[in-house]
């Protein structure tokens, strides 16, 4: 672990505490939970609380993976083995709680236990799959999804990756950008199309296998350093059909069914962040005296407290009720009418756009309601402030969200 240069009194650092953060935390949510919901927050506190400070912060994420798949905490959107309380509220309660100590730590899980490991759930019939989900929700290994290209980003679809077909399976070639945890995973969810001109119709969704022929680059993303973001190359990767998730037809489609949850997930990592600046922010300013006083005294500190708070109370209160909404109608619903599917589009679009720009500004103004502190490693604001820089863009940009709701406002006049 490096030593840190204190600069903040040890009075005030004590007060920190991420069990401190947490009790505040809970004043705010318990309202919103039922007991079981609580227990399971608590049961994710203590291991957070546990595990702080036994992390070094200047080493990558990934020898974390096996602590949390030991307690069921890779992922609790489905159920696995024992952990059998789960569903889109609780991986939302897990995102918020990790969100808060680690948010490296919950962007690497998100991606391996989420994007490469819900569809292995949904979609996976075989034995090999079988063994890819518990590989990758026991922390024993490393999943990602490997989606965007260099000219095909909000454009992905339109992917230039292609599948071939040979017998018994299909093979891989083309280029992917962005694959968060790319570069030390063991898995790869990838996309390609039989027919490059004919998305909707060709594409195929498929667990690779890194010794299958991928290779990988590492890009330098510095605001989350300790996770390994980089190029995918399939370099014509031979997919057994027994990894096949998603036939021609079924790909795009299962591509498009699995950006919901990836967006409720990611709103609840937003949360965190919020929670967390907001926490630290509001203890830190009762405890810092400038002029004599505690600068929460000033109203220039504390009514920009008071409006970011009513902000992340209110779009917490919206994200819970959304995933408890997905819970019942689509993730635990026998048949999904189609309708709900797009509602379910359009609702987590709004959510995730919402706390995503939530969180930036949560980090940044709490920054500057703090002072210099912030950005040191003396607090936790500078950790959360640099993760709040991708937020927005990871899991479909500004653009692509705006697009979504605007499509809706058509579909309005329709109606008449
Ligand atoms: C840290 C990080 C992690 C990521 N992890 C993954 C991952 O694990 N797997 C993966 O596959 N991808 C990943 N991505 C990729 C991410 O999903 C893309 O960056 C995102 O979809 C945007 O694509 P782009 O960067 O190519 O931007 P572009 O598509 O080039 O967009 C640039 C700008 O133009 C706007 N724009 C584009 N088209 C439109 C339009 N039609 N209407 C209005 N505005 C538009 C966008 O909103 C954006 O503001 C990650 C990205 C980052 C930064």
């Amino acid at each position: 672990m490096n030593e840190k240069v204190k600069i903040i009194p040890p009075e005030i650092e004590e007060k920190l505490s991420l069990a401190n953060t947490y009790k505040i935390l809970n004043s705010q949510l318990d309202l919103l939970l039922s007991d079981k919901e609580k227990a399971f927050v608590r049961e994710i506190q203590e291991f957070c609380i546990d595990l702080e400070p036994k992390i070094d912060f200047a080493k990558d994420v990934y020898e974390l993976f096996p602590h949390y798949g030991k307690r069921g905490f890779m992922q609790r959107l489905n159920p696995w083995k024992e952990f059998t309380d789960a569903g889109c509220k609780y991986e939302m309660l897990l995102a918020i709680n990790n969100g808060m100590m680690d948010p490296e730590m919950e962007l690497a899980r998100t991606a391996s236990s989420i994007l490469c490991g819900n569809p292995t759930f949904q979609h996976g019939t075989t034995p090999e799959i079988q063994k890819v989900q518990d590989d990758l929700w026991s922390g024993n290994k490393i999943g990602c999804i490997a989606m965007t290209e260099e000219n095909h980003g909000t454009d992905t679809v339109n992917m230039e990756c292609h599948a071939d077909v040979v017998e018994d399976g299909y093979k891989f070639t083309g280029t992917k950008i962005f694959t968060t945890n790319g570069p030390k995973a063991d898995y790869f969810l990838g996309y390609a199309c039989v027919d490059n001109g004919d998305p909707r119709g060709t594409m195929v969704q498929a667990i690779l296998k890194r010794d299958w022929g991928i290779t990988t680059e590492r890009l330098n993303i510095n605001v989350v350093n300790r996770v390994h973001i980089g190029k995918t190359y399939y370099n014509a990767a031979k997919v057994p059909k027994e990894y096949i998730l998603g036939q021609p037809g079924k790909g795009y489609r299962y591509l498009f069914d699995g950006l919901v949850p990836e967006r409720l997930v990611i709103t609840g990592a937003n949360l965190g962040i919020c929670w967390g600046a907001l926490i630290n922010g509001i203890i830190y300013s009762n405890m810092r005296n400038q002029f004599g006083k505690p600068i929460m005294k000033y109203q220039a500190v504390s009514y920009p407290f008071a409006d970011l708070l009513y902000r992340v109370s209110s779009a917490t209160m919206a994200a819970f009720k959304i995933a408890e909404i997905y819970d019942e109608k689509v993730l635990k619903a026998e048949n999904v009418p189609k309708e709900i599917h797009k509602a379910s589009a359009q609702w987590s679009g709004q959510i995730k756009f919402l706390c995503a720009k939530l969180a930036a500004e949560c980090a940044y103004e709490t920054q500057q309601l703090m002072g210099g502190v912030s950005v040191t490693d003396n607090t936790r604001l500078a950790r959360l402030t640099g993760a709040s820089n991708i937020q927005e863009v990871i899991g479909g940009s500004r653009g692509v969200m705006k697009l979504i709701m605007s499509g809706n406002l058509k579909k309005m006049m329709n109606l008449l």
